[in-house]
């Protein structure tokens, strides 16, 4: 890889090269558009407004559960389907756990190994962003760059932990839980939030001896699917059970997403969905933007360490410092 080739690249040329399916460039502009350095920051921009009118023809699946559930076992025997199938297939992985932990769940492990050998896909993990916000917000834009260079399935895979899945519930068309049977309690196991988001629950390695304890896990997740409410979509959640590894069950989940494409995209829900998530992708830029604004701001970075200090000394409280910290900022803005 050529990498000083970029050197005199526009935005212009950026895009270009991406709608022609150019994988490198796409590479090269997906971390241009994490990076934090101020001078890609408006190069980034440019990019994501050329690519913008050229984005939005795909489905976007998002894939969540537990470590050591199967999602990338599950997502490599799913693309290879869609590959065989001739669709262009992008992984976007978010591990949120290298925000946390030095180290991360998603990475450490060589993952997807058929799939990134395959000319069809595309895999690229998310580094950890300065918050989940960020890293969400990074993740949208490289959807729209993918979807300009011609993949018209995006899997966005992330690990199931708290407020993650509901950052990658507002970006994708539809949400699958892969999850295990046989522990017990799998009920307890998936949070209540998560019922609601989800699209299908997908009871992974029903092979071996497993099988029996999915048959009870999945008929109680329907039972107690039964008790929730209707949702909007006219889409009743559905329940399915497959074995990743032997690649049994993998089309079935294939043929309801497209049943889901077919529902919602009759009873407009579809594209509803996509225009309520553009308000909450424009609410987000609207905070990531003010927020960078405020910590770049001269004067903030000079009072902020003062501040930090006399909270720490509990000799002001964080509410009242925050507000005078903003007065600073709307104060030396008005100046400007
Ligand atoms: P992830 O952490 O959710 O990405 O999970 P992995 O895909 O890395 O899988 C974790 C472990 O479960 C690996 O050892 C896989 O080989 C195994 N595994 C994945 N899917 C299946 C399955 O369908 N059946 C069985 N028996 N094992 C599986």
């Amino acid at each position: 890889m050529n990498l000083s080739q970029f050197q005199n690249y526009t935005a212009k040329d950026y895009t270009k090269a991406i709608q022609q399916g150019n994988i490198t460039t796409l590479s090269k502009a997906i971390s241009i558009i994490e990076s934090t350095a101020e001078k890609h920051q408006t190069l980034a921009q440019e990019i994501i407004e050329g690519c913008l009118p050229l984005s939005g023809n795909s489905i976007r699946v998002g894939v969540t559960g537990v470590p050591g559930v199967g999602k990338s076992t599950f997502i490599e025997a799913f693309g290879k389907i869609l590959t065989k199938n001739n669709h262009k297939v992008a992984v976007l992985t978010i591990d949120p756990s290298s925000n946390l932990v030095k180290g991360s769940i998603l990475g450490d492990k060589t993952r997807m190994i058929e799939l990134s050998t395959d000319p069809k896909a595309f895999i690229r993990p998310t580094p950890s962003g300065d918050s989940l916000g960020g890293v969400a917000h990074k993740t949208r834009e490289a959807i729209i760059l993918c979807e300009t260079a011609g993949f018209d399935i995006i899997i966005i895979e992330t690990v199931g932990v708290g407020q993650n899945e509901i950052a990658v519930h507002s970006m994708v068309d539809f949400f699958l839980l892969l999850s295990l049977a046989g522990a017990g309690d799998e009920l307890q196991g998936i949070k209540r939030g998560i019922i609601e988001m989800a699209d299908v629950f997908v009871f992974n390695k029903d092979d071996n001896n497993n099988s029996a304890n999915i048959r009870i896990a999945k008929a109680d997740l329907e039972r107690a699917l039964h008790l929730y409410p209707a949702k909007e979509n006219g889409w009743n959640p559905k329940v399915l059970t497959c074995s990743a590894l032997n690649k049994i069950g993998i089309e079935e989940v294939w043929n309801l997403i497209n049943d889901y494409i077919k529902i919602t995209k009759e009873n407009g829900f579809w594209d509803a969905k996509r225009k309520q998530q553009n308000e909450i992708w424009f609410e987000e830029a609207i905070k990531a933007n003010l927020f960078s604004l405020f910590h770049n701001n001269k004067e903030i970075k000079n009072s902020l360490s003062n501040y930090k200090n006399q909270i720490q000394k509990q000799s002001i409280s964080p509410i009242k410092a925050s507000k005078e910290l903003i007065d600073i900022f709307t104060k030396n803005i008005k100046s400007k």
